[in-house]
């Protein structure tokens, strides 16, 4: 029987959210990773039942938009028959462990963190207490890989200083303030300490009278250092321990594998895969790929395992297919939410003034990296700032925001950056955007 799950407002496989479009299925790929058979499962379900498209989220899974009322439970059968469902309909909502797309690819990477993912999620699924977690509880665990999602906070995170130790830390992302570091032979053990230490302390108020839902909210009035020292295994300092900066776009294009072959990273503009490109991304993966297709957090794809001599071709079909390849257009990485086509809040057509503004500038002949248009300013599609936050006003018009010449400040609109440029058309946003360019190739 399919229980349908309404504890949350978020979209699940068992919650298909309604929406302005129609329903919203969000499918949560363990490790990120979806096969070929998969995909086409994925692809002939939205045809039948929603928009003949999957859009690629930010947390390296996929949705399904446009479900039509009445139609849910065909696709949760669908789903589940495509082996894309958790063992039981409370455990998908705590499917939210990031790994990088290249985990157990990367040869400058000190650990492969795939078996310890792989058991923090059979443990997250398996084990009822866990299933009490938010539906964005997530959990990061970092490789050192040299391509990683450094933007996007995690509850907790652990990254891998060197072979044999692991950083971790709250509420932030890889390197930002550590907590502490523990022998890698101890971190699923730690990291399960945190776990119960949280689970133990949810739906209690803090010290700001706010309900402990996420791990930010139990570090108010508490050291993150104090409960890092209170973990079953020895902890040592790493508050001076920082991170390396991960490779710059480093998910777009060729990346050579600690086995000599190479992961070939691809973006569909603005995250979207119509069914069509997914069936041939599919048949793709299954010739060169050993039919494997990782989903990445920059809503784009990787394909891994691709011999030196099927590169050039691979990549030449993935641009036919509509992929980005090659950092060389704005699109590469440009972001948009849904807007007002697909959500209620949208105050304006973001994925379609995307594409004009994206247009428009690489009409002078030089991309631009790093741009979000976001409907509203809940900035649903960039969980920090981005480089260029056009937020929507109404139909057509935009105030424009820089992250870098950010003067700081606390409110949601501050949290953009600063305020460049008033109630924009995209063709002056995109004038404004021009003489920045410098100040963009210098951060780079
Ligand atoms: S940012 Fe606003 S408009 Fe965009 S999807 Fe989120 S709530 Fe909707």
């Amino acid at each position: 029987m399919i229980v349908s799950d309404r504890r949350f407002a978020c979209p699940g496989l068992y919650r298909i959210v309604p929406s302005l479009d129609g329903g919203i299925c969000r499918i949560k790929l363990p490790r990120g990773r979806l096969n070929a058979a998969q995909a086409r499962a994925l692809a002939g379900l939205a045809d039948r039942f929603g928009h003949p498209e999957i859009e690629a989220t930010n947390r390296a899974n996929v949705q399904i938009r446009g479900v039509r009322a009445g139609s849910e439970d065909a696709v949760i059968e669908g789903l589940t028959a495509a082996g894309l469902a958790p063992g039981s309909s409370s455990a998908d909502d705590v499917r939210n462990v990031m790994v990088s797309p290249l985990c157990g690819l990367d040869p400058d990477a000190p650990l492969d963190v795939g078996d310890l993912a792989d058991r923090v999620l059979t443990r997250l699924e398996n084990e009822p207490r866990y299933h009490a977690l938010s539906p964005k509880f997530s959990v990061q665990i970092d490789g050192g890989e040299t391509v990683a999602m450094a933007a996007h906070p995690n509850d907790i995170w652990f990254s891998a200083i060197d072979g044999e130790t692991f950083a971790f830390g709250f509420a932030g992302v890889p390197g930002e303030k550590p907590a502490g570091a523990v022998a890698a032979g101890d971190a699923e053990r730690a990291l399960f300490a945190l776990l119960d230490l949280f689970v133990a302390e949810i739906g209690k108020t803090n010290a700001k009278g706010e309900k402990v839902t996420r791990m930010r909210h139990l570090l108010v009035g508490r050291r993150a250092e104090a409960m890092a020292a209170a973990l079953p295994c020895p902890v040592r300092a790493a508050s001076d321990w920082r991170r390396e900066e991960p490779m710059a776009l480093g998910h777009i294009g060729a990346r050579r594998q600690v086995d000599g072959r190479f992961a070939l990273g691809a973006v569909p503009p603005l995250g979207r895969i119509p069914t069509r490109m997914l069936l041939d991304l599919a048949e793709l993966a299954t010739d060169v790929a050993g039919g494997e297709i990782r989903m990445t957090p920059w809503q784009s794809v990787l394909l891994p395992n691709i011999d030196e001599d099927a590169l050039a071709n691979t990549a030449a079909r993935l641009e036919e297919l509509g992929f980005i390849t090659r950092p060389d257009r704005t699109l590469a990485a440009t972001v948009t939410c849904a807007g007002g086509a697909g959500c209620r809040s949208g105050l304006t057509d973001t994925k379609a003034d995307a594409l004009a503004l994206a247009a428009e500038i690489d009409g002078w002949g030089t991309p631009i990296f790093g741009i979000h248009v976001t409907g509203c300013s809940k900035s649903c599609a960039a969980p920090r700032p981005a480089p260029f936050t056009l937020l929507g006003l109404k139909p057509g018009r935009y105030d424009l925001f820089a992250a870098a010449e950010s003067t700081g400040g606390d409110g949601p609109m501050a949290g953009f950056g600063e305020r460049v440029g008033r109630d924009l058309t995209i063709e002056q946003a995109a004038r404004l955007l021009m003489p920045r360019l410098p100040m963009q190739r210098e951060k780079a």
